[in-house]
């Protein structure tokens, strides 16, 4: 099905499309490869303070795209999370987009809004080949968790995803070993607490300092060998799945392939309406560059209401773009499902 608007990712400024281009009309699907919505700020920051958001005073990063989300909430749009966008290739009027699952979606408008490139999944560093188990029994988020149920889960990693999982896996039944390479963790205290009170009560097991060293096995896990820092001995443990949280790495990704003007790791936009050298291409947000560009979330809102008008024009030629205050406008009123007798 066509899309009007392919945002690739789904950080502050491409789900801030989402309301900008649903004022117009215009129906968006967002792709992002992160397993969430809200780019670096559920990413990297969720719980810091954010200052400078336009009449927003105060508001915590993930308060932040919660608003987000509340706030497009109206709007008929589609999120792919879990996909990569690799490649771009111009159809007629408009651009087939193809993700890593080999996925198409054809649009109008191409959003580029991937800030500083995607994230990816650290992976363990062995010697073995442990591809051909990857998203089958070994995963580095979790889409559904009722696939955990009742099952043997390792689970590698110190920091809020490791302690957030054990805790949740083992409420829905899941036989949880928590693998960490030191008996010291980054998450919060308080998960932490809950981790090691599970264990003393036998609900789950916590194994450090280890780190793993081999993963046996083709269509299921056989066997993980992990090893003890301090006394230096390998031991086996048995698992139906692998959790690796070892966190995430920024890559600028497949942007270098999409044959566009870049400056650096940044894609040259007009300031204007923020399109590429390549037209129905815009780059929106941390992603972009041009004079006096700055990486606030705030000029990233800017961008994009910009860049909305003009992709209006290309999914329909010769009509004015429409223009209205969503304080006094009925139209607007009822694209947002508001009617004054609320
Ligand atoms: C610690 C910290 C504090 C900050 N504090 C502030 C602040 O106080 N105020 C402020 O205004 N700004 C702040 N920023 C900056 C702000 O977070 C960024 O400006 C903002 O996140 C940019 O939004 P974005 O939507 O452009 O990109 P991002 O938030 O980076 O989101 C981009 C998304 O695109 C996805 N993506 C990339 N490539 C692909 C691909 N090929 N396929 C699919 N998905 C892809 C990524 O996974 C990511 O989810 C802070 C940043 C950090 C790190």
């Amino acid at each position: 099905m066509k899309t009007d608007i392919l945002v690739i990712g789904a950080g502050p400024v491409g789900l801030f499309t989402v309301f900008e281009a649903g004022l117009l009309g215009l129906k968006c699907t967002l792709i992002d490869n992160l397993d969430k919505p809200g780019g670096q700020c559920a990413e990297l920051y969720p719980d810091k303070p954010i200052f400078d958001i336009p009449g927003v005073p105060f508001q915590t990063a993930q308060e932040h795209v919660d608003a987000l989300l509340k706030q497009i909430e109206p709007f008929d749009y589609e999120l792919v999370l879990n996909e990569r966008v690799e490649s771009m290739k111009e159809v007629d009027n408009g651009w087939e987009v193809i993700t890593n699952n080999n996925n198409k979606f054809d649009c109008s408008n191409v959003f580029i809004a991937a800030g500083a490139g995607s994230f990816e999944p650290i992976k363990p560093n062995l010697d073995c080949n442990f591809s051909n188990l990857e998203n089958k029994k070994i995963f580095y988020s979790i889409k559904d968790k009722n696939l955990f149920k009742n099952k043997r889960v390792a689970i590698f990693g110190g920091g809020d995803s490791a302690l957030d999982w054990t805790v949740e896996l083992e409420k829905i039944g899941a036989n949880v070993s928590l693998i960490h390479r030191r008996d010291a963790f980054r998450g919060a205290p308080d998960t932490e607490a809950t981790v090691r009170d599970l264990h003393k009560h036998n609900k789950i097991k916590l194994l450090t300092p280890y780190i793993i060293k081999d993963i046996k096995g083709s269509e299921d896990i056989e066997c993980i060998t992990i090893f003890n820092a301090d006394t230096k001995e390998d031991s086996e443990i048995e698992a139906d799945y692998i959790l690796f949280f070892y966190g995430l790495n920024k890559k600028l990704g497949p942007i270098n392939d999409w044959s566009l003007e870049l400056a650096g790791n940044k894609i040259k936009v007009n300031t204007e309406n923020f399109e590429t050298d390549r037209e129905g291409i815009f780059a929106v947000g941390d992603i972009n560059t041009y004079p006096g560009k700055l990486n606030l979330i705030l000029s990233g809102f800017h961008e994009t209401t910009l860049a909305v008008q003009k992709a209006f024009q290309r999914v329909n030629p010769g009509e004015r773009v429409p223009f209205g205050y969503t304080t006094s406008s009925t139209k607007l009123h009822e694209k947002l499902g508001f009617s004054d007798n609320k």
